[in-house]
């Protein structure tokens, strides 16, 4: 043991030195706009409960319901016995949101992403993601033994290049023919930019490739009826498979794919993290689907619409303040620092004044593009805004 626990304490230390140490810190309440971590309060900018639901009664309610008829466990993977009434109602009421044939949820967004892409592309194909894609995807494909190609961040003259050479490989004689799947994130997660998704649909459809799109910072926000981004830029019919998380804007945990029939179907037969795991407790699934009622509720509007009114606000103080700030409206507002050391000081330094912010390193982002990652809710008040802005001048002052 001792030798185990040395190599591992070595390489610990190495994490250290590199400024990439990582900590769990407890915290004693619910999430909302102020925590509390060691009996002291913090405001909170560092939440991706974007709509406030997870606290709301309506999810609560539905959760505690379930409990009370379906109890507190599943019992079983969904194809052995636990494919409860509240997983067929959450599926039932995401496929009707997304305005798609049918849709399957997993425990979490992870496991849909691994779950999906293994599904659907193995080792005689290829798959070209976008850089800055999330780890679940880069994961899920190099399972998937599938050949991986990324195209530089949001880039489509890169994409249709890496498209090209896909399509021009030969296919192997006896072997089905290629498929050729490109992934992207709508949102993206740390950066809160805006895949061109229209230009990317366009080029998936000239070069016969199928198209995966991360809806898990943009459900709930965007889109005439806060569908996602797939919605805004009017590209539904195009995207063959929708991924997302229902531990986001939609208040509770577990994750989607929403896509059509045939694909809900072989997802069910073929993604071993749905198969071979025992279903999510009954009660997310329950608040998972209270969660999307609302969001689609002349509430979610009004949340919604609020949540812009904290991030416009948020957005002039800080330029008010001398940050410099993307044009682009999102709910994920980075202030990009580059080293390691000085995100974690000046993360630390707000700690001290009573803000909670996230310093967000490598390899969550790439080395030397170290950030402090602000996510606004429609739970923030103006006062919140100006307290956080006033901490982060005074913390950057001193770093
Ligand atoms: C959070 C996240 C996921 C994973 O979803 P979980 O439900 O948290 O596992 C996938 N993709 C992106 C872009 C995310 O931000």
């Amino acid at each position: 043991m001792s030798g185990f626990d040395g190599e591992l304490r070595r390489e610990l230390e190495a994490i250290r030195k590199g400024g990439l140490h990582r900590e769990l810190r407890r915290v004693d309440s619910a999430q909302s706009p102020h925590i509390e971590i060691a009996g002291r309060t913090f405001l909170n900018f560092s939440s991706n409960d974007y709509l406030r639901l997870s606290n709301h009664p309506a999810l609560k309610e539905a959760a505690i319901k379930a409990v009370e008829k379906f109890g507190a466990g599943a019992g079983a993977s969904r194809l052995i016995s636990g494919s409860l009434a509240p997983h067929h109602e959450l599926e039932e009421t995401l496929a009707a949101f997304k305005g798609t044939e049918a849709s399957i949820s997993f425990s979490t967004g992870y496991a849909a992403a691994l779950g999906a892409i293994t599904a659907i592309v193995g080792k005689n194909d290829i798959v070209i993601l976008d850089k800055l894609v999330h780890a679940s995807i880069v994961d899920a494909v190099r399972l998937s033994g599938a050949t991986l190609r990324v195209f530089a961040h949001n880039d489509s003259a890169d994409l249709e290049g890496k498209l090209l050479w896909a399509r021009n490989l030969p296919s192997v004689p006896g072997k089905a023919p290629k498929r050729i799947l490109v992934v992207t994130e709508s949102v993206f997660s740390m950066g809160g930019d805006l895949a061109s998704l229209r230009g990317i649909a366009d080029l998936k459809d000239k070069y016969g490739a199928w198209l995966m799109v991360d809806e898990a910072h943009a459900t709930g926000l965007f889109g005439a009826h806060r569908r996602g981004l797939i919605e805004e830029f009017d590209v539904a019919g195009r995207v063959e498979v929708q991924l997302g998380t229902l531990g986001k804007a939609c208040g509770a945990a577990g994750g989607y794919i929403c896509g059509s029939r045939a694909l809900i179907d072989l997802l069910v037969n073929r993604a071993r993290s749905f198969i071979f795991s025992t279903a999510p407790v009954p009660a997310a699934a329950a608040a998972a689907r209270a969660g999307i009622e609302v969001i689609q509720s002349a509430e979610g509007e009004v949340l919604r619409q609020h949540l812009w009114s904290v991030v416009d606000h948020l957005k002039s103080a800080l330029i008010e303040a001398g940050w410099a700030l993307s044009p682009i409206r999102s709910a994920i507002v980075p202030l990009l620092i580059g080293k390691e050391e000085q995100a974690t000081a000046i993360a630390a330094a707000l700690r001290e004044r009573g803000v909670f912010v996230p310093a967000i390193r490598y390899p969550t982002v790439a080395r030397g593009k170290a950030r402090l990652r602000l996510t606004a809710t429609a739970a923030h008040t103006i006062s919140d805004v100006a307290a956080l802005v006033n901490a982060l001048t005074s913390a950057k002052a001193l770093n």
